[in-house]
């Protein structure tokens, strides 16, 4: 009898699986359905988010259970998909925890849905304290459940909500090892957010250890309900009985699977490292505000602060129409503050007396789908880091790094297309993805010029004029010998400079010659990035516009 088996309520033991196997048993656009009194027809919400809504969901939907055990590094068996990660607290409490008898040990403080959860199933809650400075060791724990023969569950936050403490994976295992008959739950919720590793490798071949991950926080899906317990498939299949028939809805299997798209990976790579370099923006000056006596740095997307009076900060974050949480049985004047985005961060910090002047930003993300491509682009004009793109055409990717790095910006651009067809479609969606991106970066256009570049490099010369006029107009001088430079069809230059007018909304003029293609190509690319420099720099009245007009 595997440790799962031994220590779950043995009526869920007893209870006979839910049939779904066979009630979802593979069936294909034409099988006739009419074995689940599901109604024939999809609702009439409209638009593709009603197709398909009419069939219950895969209760452990394969493509996202694949994608989601890929991102942690495990087989999918080693994962149980949830309906978030509060489901799966809740779902290990059902399992385990008979009332009255049964106990669990938190660290506190802490996350307090695992101590409600047991308490519904009318489970004892242990208090364990963490120390002083709110770190945790096995031994503050092992001390705290010395001697109890119940016990079913421990779990530890790590990174810890909300003191945002990152916690010793040795400790852990320590723990685990000195516990060999209580399953110890790690919950990774924010570990995309620390420097901390994963306990995933471990959990799944330790009988005693589970890991929780989720969605929510890393993954900005909070309001679609996607997490999952990662840990040995046996103790994963007694878990699942307490699960109801369709955790998942379909409309959040969607969701989550496009998120989990390989072109969407490097943005919200870019996301976090931006909510990260918030942090530490935030931190040092947090700490020179009056109100605030102590602050830790933790590993997750969010700040811990000890204030001095949360009444007086209380009034004037309602003066200011921010929310935070407070967390006084935390510490007192405890304060939990989520990083936003730089904008909603500067309004914080003016609610802390440490606000700064600063301008408006111009960053612009999208993303773009068609049937032959898949694009995500993160644009910053007013950073020249990161440049990563990754576009599935290499001298593509070439000359868009050029642009980038010329233009002084930093654009971070991945593409998942049709590459195995030709460069085609990807190199015209990828320019008109970067073009509508760098026009919603500029927004009003104040504080912009008009300007132009030209450019020598070995035989060849070329320039590029531009005038971000609102007003699409192109116009292309030059002529290549070669078909291809690489995967890249040469021709596809004059295009590339239409579409990026044309997303845009600019005028670009391009006026090339030489004799070696390659050189061509990339002087054009120099140049437009050279152009475009200047055209986006910051210059003068910062809500001057270039236009006697008034608007462009
Ligand atoms: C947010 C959070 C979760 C789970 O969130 P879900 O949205 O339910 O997936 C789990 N643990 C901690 C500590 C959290 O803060």
């Amino acid at each position: 009898m595997s440790l799962a088996q031994r220590l779950a309520r043995p009526e869920l033991l007893d209870l006979p699986p839910f049939d779904l196997g066979e009630r979802h048993g593979g069936y294909g656009a034409d099988t006739i359905k009419l074995d689940a009194n599901e109604n024939p027809y999809p609702p009439l919400s409209g638009g593709d988010l009603a197709a398909g809504l009419n069939r219950y969901p895969e209760p452990q939907p394969a493509a996202l259970r694949a994608a989601m055990a890929s991102l942690y590094g495990v087989a999918p068996e080693q994962l149980l998909l949830t309906r978030g990660g509060d489901d799966a607290i809740d779902l290990l409490c059902r399992t385990f925890l008979r009332g009255r008898e049964d106990a669990v040990a938190v660290c506190l403080p802490t996350f307090s849905a695992y101590a409600h959860f047991a308490r519904l199933q009318g489970a004892r809650v242990i208090e364990a304290r963490l120390d002083d400075r709110f770190d945790f060791t096995a031994d503050l724990l092992l001390a705290a459940v010395a001697g109890e023969p119940a016990l079913k569950l421990a779990f530890i936050c790590s990174p810890n909500n909300p003191t945002g403490n990152e916690v010793d994976p040795t400790e852990i295992l320590k723990a685990a090892d000195a516990m060999p008959d209580t399953i110890l739950l790690v919950d990774e919720a924010y570990l995309e957010f620390s420097a901390t590793p994963s306990l995933v490798d471990e959990a799944v071949r330790r009988p005693n250890l589970l890991v929780l991950k989720t969605l929510s926080k890393a993954f900005g899906l909070a309001g679609a309900r996607v997490g999952g317990l990662v840990g040995p498939a046996e103790t994963l299949d007694v878990i699942s009985r307490a699960l109801p028939p369709y955790p998942l809805p379909t409309l959040s299997i969607e969701a989550a699977l496009q998120a989990l798209q390989p072109s969407r990976r490097a943005v919200h790579q870019r996301r976090i490292d931006r909510i990260l370099a918030e942090r530490a923006r935030l931190a040092p000056l947090l700490q020179q505000s009056p109100l605030v006596n102590r602050i830790h740095v933790g590993g997750g997307n969010f700040l811990f602060l000890e204030v001095e009076s949360p009444e007086v900060l209380a009034k004037r974050l309602v003066e200011l129409g921010i929310k935070v949480r407070f967390r006084s049985n935390a510490a007192p004047g405890g304060v939990r503050l989520t990083i936003g985005t730089p904008e909603e961060n500067d309004a914080a910090l003016d609610a802390f007396e440490v606000g700064q002047q600063s301008r408006p930003a111009r960053r612009a993300e999208l993303a773009r789908d068609t049937r032959e491509t898949r694009i995500a682009v993160a644009v910053d004009l007013d950073r020249a880091e990161p440049r990563r793109i990754a576009t599935g055409v290499p001298y593509y990717d070439h000359m868009l790094d050029q642009l980038a790095a010329h233009g002084n910006f930093s654009l971070v651009l991945s593409c998942d297309g049709d590459t195995e067809i030709d460069a085609h479609h990807t190199v015209e969606d990828c320019t008109i993805a970067l073009g509508q991106a760098l026009k919603s970066a500029l927004a009003d256009k104040r504080g912009i010029g008009r300007f132009g570049f030209a450019l020598p490099m070995d035989e060849t010369q070329a320039q590029v004029l531009i005038d971000l006029s609102g007003r699409p107009y192109s116009r292309f001088e030059g002529a290549f010998a070669a078909s291809h430079i690489g995967d890249y069809p040469t021709e596809m230059t004059p295009h590339v400079f239409r579409s990026f007018a044309d997303s845009l909304g600019a005028a670009i003029h391009v006026k090339v010659d030489g004799e070696n293609d390659h050189h061509k190509v990339e002087a054009c690319f120099k140049a437009f990035g050279r152009a475009l420099r200047q055209a986006v720099a910051r210059e003068g009245s910062p809500d001057a516009l270039p236009s006697t007009k008034g608007l462009l």
